[in-house]
Parts: structure tokens; sequence; C-alpha cells
């Protein structure tokens, strides 16, 4: 049997230390949720993080607006909260109503404050290797992978989807880790086959239980990333994207759904807050002495 990977444990280690460095700073960091509408889905998952940011000291800014909400309206808290020095971090969860063009609303965040990192800007930096925020699902995986085989470098991993918030992010991050990469998709002829030469497979389909166990190296790693809710025997249950008993059997070790992924994706907002926080307070420690400087005030 494989080693469970705990991303419960992990997540908790993290909002610890987050919690730590948020009592060193001089204010509190503050994120902004925004929700449009009641998908019942998104209502939990909104409550789950503001619960987190007030968890580890930080600032929750909640706006739940109703689903008739305008375009035009919500571009206006966007612009609002990128002007608001209090808020260091703009979360607008996914789906948005049919009527919002969400590529506009997601581009309309400041990229300094955009914590999901899912903006062009952010999205880039990735894809160069330069420095930014990168989205919270794929770092999530990362630390898990890292905490669970250390160097991953020459590692042939495996990545199943190829969406902008988790497969090609995914995928950039491994490659900064020095794996070889494969990004798989819906037209990938015989996925089964790509599987099996994974050292690490990363599921992120949204289809329950699509990897088989027979598709898992003896000895590989496995990161699922799907949360997908099925009924049986009567009763409402989440799976991931993987066949979870049976992948058990041929992996060296696994994450489980849930208490494998999902805790890791909520901290790592509220490391990509503090993030965008400390830089801000970077900022305005460099302009407070560059005016002294233009003002002749020395320190
Ligand atoms: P998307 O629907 O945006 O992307 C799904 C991807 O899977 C697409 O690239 C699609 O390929 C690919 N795919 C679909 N069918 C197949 C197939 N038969 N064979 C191979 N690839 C296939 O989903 P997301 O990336 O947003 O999310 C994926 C899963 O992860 C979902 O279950 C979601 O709920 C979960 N999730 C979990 C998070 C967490 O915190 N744990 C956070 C975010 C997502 P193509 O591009 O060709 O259509």
């Amino acid at each position: 049997m494989s080693l469970v990977i705990d991303g419960k444990a992990s997540a908790a280690r993290l909002r610890a230390y987050i919690a730590g460095q948020v009592k060193q700073l001089p204010s509190n960091p503050g994120l902004a949720v925004v929700l449009v509408g009641a998908d019942p889905a998104s209502e939990v998952y909104v409550r789950n993080k503001e619960k987190a940011v007030e968890e580890v000291g930080m600032a929750s800014f909640p706006h739940h607006l109703p689903a008739t909400t305008s375009e035009a309206d919500l571009l206006k808290l966007i612009d609002e909260l990128n002007n608001n020095s209090n808020v260091h971090g703009i979360l607008v969860q996914l789906p948005l109503p049919g009527s919002i063009d969400a590529q506009k609303v997601l581009e309309r965040i400041s990229p300094a404050k955009d914590v999901d990192g899912f903006h062009p800007v952010n999205a880039g930096k990735l894809a160069v290797g330069q420095d930014g925020l990168v989205p919270c699902t794929p770092m999530g995986c990362m630390i898990l992978l890292k905490e669970t085989l250390g160097d991953l470098k020459g590692l042939h991993a495996v990545v199943v989807g190829r969406s902008n918030i988790v497969g090609k992010p995914i995928a950039q991050l491994l490659l900064q880790a020095d794996c070889t990469v494969t990004i798989t998709h819906s037209k990938t002829k015989d996925l089964a086959s790509v599987c099996r030469s994974a050292d690490i497979i990363i599921a992120a389909i949204g289809k329950p239980e699509f990897i088989k166990g027979d598709w898992i190296k003896k000895g590989a790693t496995v990161i699922d990333v799907g949360i997908n809710r099925i009924e049986r025997d009567g009763k409402t249950k989440l799976v991931g994207d993987v066949d979870y008993a049976a992948a058990a059997q041929s992996a060296k070790a696994i994450t489980p759904v849930p208490g494998g992924v999902g805790p890791m994706t909520i901290a790592c907002l509220l490391s990509n807050t503090l993030k965008a926080c400390k830089i801000s307070w970077d900022k305005t420690d460099e302009e407070i002495k560059r005016i002294q400087q233009l003002a002749g005030i020395k320190k």
C-alpha cells in the first residue's frame, strides 16, 4: 500500500507559519473575496476561504453580490478594491454568471493583488520564470510533491488536463523543478500508455475516477486535483479524478480526496496574500525613502 499524502497536515503547517509572519507585520494583510450569485459549491469554497483568512489574523473584505450584478458594476468594485490600500489580495470566485465576461474581470484585477495568479501578467511571469503570484492549486501540488519526494530533477511528470488554472501552470512549475513534462488533454491518444510512463501523475480533469489503477506505474506518485461529487450507495460522496483504491495498490504515494490538494489550495491563497502584502509594504517603504530623499529628510 502506498503512502497517503496528508494535505490537511501540510496545509496546517503552512497556515501556522503564515499566522506567525502576519503577527510581525506592521498592519494586517487584507483579502477581498468576491462572490457573484449563489452557486452552492462556490458558497462553500468562499466561506472556507474567508474563515481561513480570519484564522491567520488577516482582514477579510467579503463582497457577496446577487447573480443579477452587471459586469459594469463588478468592474467598478474591482477598481475600488484595486485602489483600497487595506486590500492586498483580490479573489473573484469562479464561475461567474454567464452574463459576465470572466476573463475581462480577471484582467481588471491589479497584477500586484492577483492572489489567484490568473492575470496574464502573472501567467506570463510564470512562463518566463520570473517571480510573480503563482496559482494556488498548482503551488499546493508542488509543495506536496517536494515534501514527499524531495528533489524532482529528471522525473517524468504527466499532467492530465491543460486548463489555465491548473494544468498549464503546474506544468510550468514542474518544468522549473527540472522534471520532464508531458501535458495531456482530451485529444491525447492512448492516455493510459502515457500515464504508465509517469513517475509523477497530476490528475486535473474533472471526471470522477477517470484514471484507472493499471495506468499507474509501480512506485509512481499521484497528485489528484479533481473534486467530483457522486452518488454511491445512496450517499453523496467526494471523489477525485483517480480511482483511488486501485491506484493506491501501485503508487508509492498518493493524495486522497478530500484531504489532499484541497486544503493546500486555501493555504497557498493565504501565502499569496501575505506575499502581496509584503511586496506592497516594501514598495511603501521604498516610496517613503524616495520622498524623504526628495524632501532632503535624513533618517
Ligand atoms: P477544466 O474543465 O478547466 O479542464 C479540464 C481539463 O481536462 C481540460 O484540459 C480537458 O481537456 C481535460 N480532459 C477532459 N476530459 C479528458 C479526457 N477524457 N482525457 C484527458 N483529458 C481530459 O477543469 P479544471 O482544470 O478547472 O479542474 C480540474 C479538476 O480539478 C476539477 O475536478 C476541479 O473541480 C478540480 N479543482 C480542484 C481544485 C482544488 O483545490 N483541489 C482547484 C481547482 C480545480 P481539453 O482541454 O482538451 O478540453
